[in-house]
């Protein structure tokens, strides 16, 4: 990738916000892009904020702040996006909404333009058949916090060239975090392997094993996981953890991943985790 050349960060939420910070940090010109002018305005307070934990911490110098921020121009115009040599698509978990996304992306940015997504759960095959250029499409999946987390899975989709992919790799490196490449299936590694563990925190739970706090207990203590994977999916948010099992059962046709009866029970009274107040455990005060 060219250091001079824009990246596109498409969606300036959780994740976009994140993805747009740890570019700038490495020296890239950002285009930040969202459809709601406050979504760019909360961004931009996260990002200083976030970098300013950084200067505490003793891993960012103070004098390098303003150039940061100076790299990242923010905007709702789809068209900005038209001199990034990658855009990193990150608005919300809906295939519809990113396949119009990334068909508009495929117009305005050039021929040689790597279109990557930072979906959780869609297929990166069936979202690069929303383009003309499935071979330039590819899974970017960062986690959250993204800069903290040194994880990025980059996905394969069918059509997805040796050298699109080996381009992204590069490029994860130069910003610091290790890549791991994963073939284009539901879940991908991360939510293959996490999701089911979750749900069955929940079996353990409904079938009255233990009480939520000793079965994190036990992960936690016993398993050396830093959250227990109930705290960890108020976390998530139950309603995403659902979500992923639905993927997850439907896209591997097997049961073994079918949702907790309790998890669907939680979800459909609203108690959807931290961002709700009250997921399994309570926030409201
Ligand atoms: P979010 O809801 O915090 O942010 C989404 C942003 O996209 C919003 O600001 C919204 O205004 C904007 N947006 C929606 N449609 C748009 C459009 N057409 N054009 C421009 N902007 C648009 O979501 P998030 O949690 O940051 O998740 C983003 C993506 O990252 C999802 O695909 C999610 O599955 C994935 N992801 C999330 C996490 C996580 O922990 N939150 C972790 C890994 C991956």
């Amino acid at each position: 990738m060219e250091k001079n050349r824009r990246i596109g960060v498409v969606g300036s939420g959780t994740m976009g916000s994140g993805i747009a910070q740890v570019f700038a940090q490495t020296g890239y010109p950002v285009v930040l892009l969202d459809q709601h002018p406050e979504a760019l305005d909360r961004a931009a307070a996260t990002i200083e904020k976030s970098l300013g934990r950084l200067v505490k911490k003793g891993t960012l110098g103070q004098e390098q702040v303003p150039a940061i921020l100076e790299r990242i121009t923010r905007t709702t115009k789809t068209e900005t996006a038209r001199e990034c040599q990658l855009v990193v698509e990150a608005i919300f978990e809906d295939a519809n909404a990113k396949r119009e996304i990334l068909t508009k992306l495929d117009e305005v940015t050039a021929p040689d333009a790597i279109l990557a997504t930072n979906t959780s759960s869609i297929s990166i095959t069936e979202l690069a058949s929303a383009t003309h250029r499935p071979q330039k499409v590819i899974g970017m999946h960062f986690m959250n916090p993204v800069p903290m987390m040194k994880l990025v899975e980059i996905i394969r989709g069918l059509a997805t060239s040796d050298e699109t992919y080996a381009a992204v790799e590069t490029l994860t490196r130069d910003l610091d975090k290790t890549p791991v490449e994963v073939q284009d299936y539901p879940g991908f590694i991360s939510n293959r392997i996490l999701m089911p563990m979750i749900n069955e925190a929940f079996f353990t739970l409904m079938e009255g094993v233990a009480s939520a706090e000793d079965i994190d207990t036990v992960m936690k203590l016993g398993m050396n996981h830093p959250m227990g994977p109930l705290t960890l999916a108020d976390f998530i948010g139950l309603d995403v953890c659902l979500n992923i099992m639905e993927v997850l059962q439907n896209g591997l046709g097997d049961d073994k991943y079918r949702a907790c009866p309790l998890l669907r029970k939680m979800v459909a009274a609203g108690h959807l985790g931290r961002k709700s107040g009250r997921g399994v455990f309570d926030y409201s005060a």
